[in-house]
């Protein structure tokens, strides 16, 4: 970390007595390495670009010679990435072959039409699976048989489109049935459903209700039960549903299907849900979905056939335990749509051990392989086993925590990739709130589900997603209640506290976005009865509706009765391992803003090396602190503001030796008061304060009134503010500067206090100001025959200031960004109102994200640059630091290191966030 003058962190460094000689070496091998380095990236970055064959779109990946390599994800998705790295480190992988995401793009920018040749490169493809498979595209005899399925460079579960079994013709149908008729009819009524489903917009409920209505004709509950005959038949319905409701029948050319279903997997990447997906998820700047098109092979030929999904380790908990999922003869999309309740490995171990031994194997190999724990699908097709895909696994922030630090113990990663395992959102979650234990004790336990995801979740029952999106965006605090979600659910699911269904499995679409988001979940509740249309969950007999509470207990998965009581979390062991790993790499310190001795021992905890904002004017808020604070601000001589400074001093210097001791030495930085005046006067008509304020400074009700209507301003928050106050009423900012040295000096112990000037935009402001500041300091050090060191700084949060840096340094030694304010003004966007808005804004793609909350790096972090810049010229050591709200943003922090602060000072529960992010900004 860098040195800050009085941080405890300077030991790291050099020391200052090491010889000039030894820090010459010291540097000439710090220069060679960075140089190995800066070739190594862009040898490695040559040879990626050489690999980009110019105009290929398809890569294949199969035993006769893969194209892709692992790190070409932005180029093949995760999962063709992935594919083509399993194949070539003998994993068994069907073949097949992957199209770019860049055609995705060129499809989406070229008027959605799919460029001219893709097909021939993609039928030359389908050539080389032919002969890596010995089977045929299109042929009755040995018919080759396609999954065609989309992945994006970062995994959305879900979201985007998949077809299966394509090629299947009736012709191929009939022949394939002499040897399989069940199988051969199941696999063809799947691809009309999904084909039509996906590709041609006919909705899965009308197949649905066919193959109900023949369930119950023929008095079965499940698929499975009904008959090769049966399915026969439904693949009659199925293309009737098709016909309808598509206006043409299903198509018997297996080329013209392929075709349709790549447009449709690049389609569903502008798809709504997908649009919202990726905006909840921070995602951008990809360049859309790749297609991956692989030979099918099947679960559902009979009882030694299975497919299942697994994920390495626990991905709610961070168990090392292995959790697998299986159906015996179906398909993949039966598991993750949690129709069928799954077996696990206890059932597997007995009822197919060949498998069973396959997949302890494979686990160890992909650990090994990825450096991760893996999410994987896999089938099982009359005794020989395949990988369908691998990726790394969405998982809980607890569990992310165990895994890197479990994977670090076994040696399976080494430190750096530990940290980089856990991402800003996985602490996140920690940091929120869990069940008081008393009264979860308490709390009467209506059922319970699969714990799906952890955590405790409160909030009034939702019965559509639609409905949870607006009550939630109204304030409400609600659950969405589902029988199972769906991707569509998404905006839903992302606005509510949690999420119940009552059915699915812990690999279900639920579960497994609910995970990704931190939100508690509970799956599969069984005993709850959902009637959507009705707006009732029913629970062992008792009806709930929307206006009802519910709790979640996604660790346990207990569904409990009405509203209990949540609390802040403890962080655990392996939170406080990484954290300390993370501290090692990371080159920003970490500051936090706070305000009072508790907050700023929280702070501690949480690892904050110092306070890089106490706001002074936070101090007044609680009522009887408001009095002397409005009789300061409404006095109208020099001596009424004298004596309500008077009451305030000991206030002050009380709270300050608080956040001195609290501290214990760290760096603390004390801006000066900054009260946008319509925070703290009362209004007109608010008869009770306004006499108590006329009767403690001795004036009548009228004249504090007329005194509150002139000091009325139409645009308070570019007022009478910041230093312009201490400008027009020195004498508060000399309180202030006496309360902060006596209590320094009371506390003694080498303190060196950092008084930090708000809002300027000129330096005459500043030398003006700090005079004033230098003479109270003196005669305080002169009353107390003691003296302490100190800092003057001020904050940069107008972008005058920004730009005239060099001017403003000569007269500040630190600088702290109060990016809330810069932000305000460089946009010119009131930070009081803009949320109107900007949410408009966001959603209609003009700016990428709120800019209160994410720096905007090219426009308001351009002004940073120059401070920098301008700063460090003028003054060598300027010490510089940001304090405004994105100091707790993981790509600001980003930022904040390229640009070369010191330090971020964030709130509290931000603190490790921040650690976090530095760290993952210095590992990048
Ligand atoms: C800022 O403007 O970024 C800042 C930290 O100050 P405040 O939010 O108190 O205006
Ligand atoms: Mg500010």
């Amino acid at each position: 970390m860098r040195p800050l003058s009085s941080d405890k962190s300077a030991k790291t460094y050099m020391p200052r007595t090491a010889s000039p000689a030894k820090r010459a070496t010291k540097a000439a091998k710090k220069t060679a390495k960075t140089a190995k380095k800066i070739v190594k990236k862009a040898t490695k970055k040559a040879k990626t670009a050489a690999r980009r064959v110019a105009g290929k779109r398809v890569y294949f990946f199969g035993p006769s010679g893969t194209e892709g390599k692992r790190d070409q994800k932005l180029l093949l998705g995760g999962k063709g990435a992935n594919l083509a790295d399993m194949t070539t480190s003998g994993f068994p992988v069907p073949p097949g072959f992957t199209i770019t995401t860049e055609t995705c793009a060129e499809y989406n920018s070229g008027g959605k039409k799919l460029p001219a040749g893709l097909m021939d490169e993609v039928a030359k493809n389908v050539r080389k699976t032919e002969r890596a498979t010995g089977k045929k595209f299109g042929n009755a005899k040995k018919p080759l048989l396609l999954s065609v399925r989309s992945g994006a460079a970062v995994s959305m579960p879900g979201m985007m489109d998949t077809v299966l079994n394509l090629g299947l013709t009736d012709e191929i149908v009939e022949a394939m049935a002499k040897t399989n008729d069940r199988f051969a009819y199941d696999s063809y009524r799947r691809l009309i459903n999904m084909y039509g489903d996906v590709v041609v917009g006919v909705h899965h409920h009308y197949f649905e209700e066919a193959i109900s209505a023949m369930k119950k004709a023929r008095g079965v509950e499940e698929d499975t039960d009904l008959t090769a005959d049966d399915l026969k038949k439904l693949c009659g319905e199925y293309k009737k549903v098709f016909k309808k409701h598509a206006g043409f029948a299903f198509p018997q050319n297996p080329e013209k299907q392929l075709e349709l279903a790549i447009e449709a997997v690049f389609k569903s990447w502008d798809s709504d849900k997908a649009i919202s997906y990726r905006r909840a998820e921070g995602i951008g700047n990809l360049a859309g979905t790749a297609v991956n098109c692989q030979t099918m092979v099947f679960g559902n030929m009979g009882d030694d056939c299975a497919t299942g999904v697994g994920f390495t380790r626990d991905p709610s908990s961070g168990e090392n335990k292995f959790l697998v999922e299986y159906l015996v003869n179906a398909q993949g999309e039966d598991v993750v749509a949690g129709i069928r309740t799954p077996k696990g490995l206890t059932a597997m171990k007995k009822e197919l051990p060949a498998m069973y031994k396959e997949l302890m194997s494979i686990r160890e190999r992909l650990e090994k392989r990825y450096r991760d724990m893996q999410d994987f699908e896999f089938t099982l097709e009359q005794g020989t086993f395949y990988m369908l895909q691998t990726r790394n696994g969405k998982r809980t922030g607890r569990a992310a925590l165990k895994i890197a630090t479990d994977l670090l113990k076994e040696k399976k990663v080494d430190q750096k990739q530990a940290v980089r395992l856990v991402t800003p959102g996985h602490l996140d979650q920690l940091l929120h709130p869990a069940f008081q234990p008393a009264a979860r004790k308490s709390a009467k336990v209506l059922t319970s589900g699969l714990n799906a995801s952890p955590g405790a979740a409160v909030g009034k029952l939702a019965f559509t997603a639609q409905d949870a999106k607006q009550r939630a965006e109204s304030g409400e605090a609600v659950i969405l209640v589902r029988r199972e979600t769906s991707p569509e659910d998404v905006d839903g699911m992302h606005a509510a506290q949690g999420i119940l269904t009552s059915t699915g499995g812990k690999t279900s679409h639920a579960a497994v976005v609910a995970r990704g988001w931190g939100k508690p979940c509970v799956c599969g509740a069984g005993a709850v009865e959902i009637n959507a249309s009705k707006e009732t969950a029913t629970i062992n007999g008792k009806v709930y509706g929307p206006g009802d509470f519910l709790s979640i207990d996604g660790t346990t998965g207990d569904v409990l009765d009405g509203e209990v009581p949540t609390q802040d979390p403890e962080p655990d062991r392996n939170f406080k391992k990484l954290m300390t790993l993370a501290d090692k790499f990371r080159k920003l310190n970490v500051r936090t803003n706070a305000d009072t001795p508790a907050d700023s021992k929280k702070a501690r905890e949480f690892g904050a090396e110092g306070i890089g904002l106490c706001r002074t004017e936070h101090m007044f808020f609680e009522p009887e602190r408001r009095g002397p604070m409005r009789e300061m601000i409404l006095a109208t001589t020099t001596k009424g503001r004298e004596k309500a400074l008077k009451k305030l001093l000991p206030i002050q210097r009380k709270d300050f030796a608080g956040l001195f001791k609290a501290m214990k030495g760290l760096p603390v930085t004390i801006r000066l008061l900054d009260p946008p005046l319509h925070e703290f006067l009362p209004h007109v008509d608010q008869y009770k304060e306004i006499e108590l304020i006329a009767g403690n400074t001795g004036v009548t009700p009228d004249e504090v009134r007329a005194r509150i209507t002139a000091l009325h301003e139409s645009n308070p928050m570019l007022g009478h503010r910041g230093c312009r106050l201490a400008v027009t009423y020195p004498e508060i900012l000399r309180m202030q500067v006496r309360a902060i040295l006596e209590a320094a000096l009371q506390v003694g112990g080498n303190i060196v206090p950092e008084i930090m000037i708000p809002l300027a935009g000129t330096d005459k402001e500043l030398s003006y100001l700090i005079e004033h500041l230098h003479d109270e300091a003196q005669q305080v050090f002169k009353a107390k025959k003691k003296k302490c060191k100190y800092l003057v700084g001020t904050m940069i949060e107008v972008p005058r200031a920004a730009i005239t840096a060099d001017q403003i340094a000569a007269q500040a030694e630190f600088f702290s960004f109060g990016t809330n304010d810069l932000t305000q003004m460089t946009f010119g966007y009131s930070r009081d109102d803009a949320g109107v808005f900007l949410r408009e804004y966001v959603d209609k793609g003009i700016l990428p994200e709120d800019p209160f909350q994410s720096l905007d790096q090219s426009g308001v972090g351009e002004m940073v640059r120059i401070g920098v810049e301008k700063g460090r010229a003028a003054r060598k050591g300027l010490k510089l630091g940001i304090c405004g709200e994105h100091g707790g943003d993981p790509s600001s922090v980003h930022f904040c290191h390229e640009v070369g602060l010191d330090y971020v000072s964030c709130s509290p529960f931000r603190v490790p966030i921040a650690r976090l992010a530095a760290a993952h900004a210095a590992l990048k």
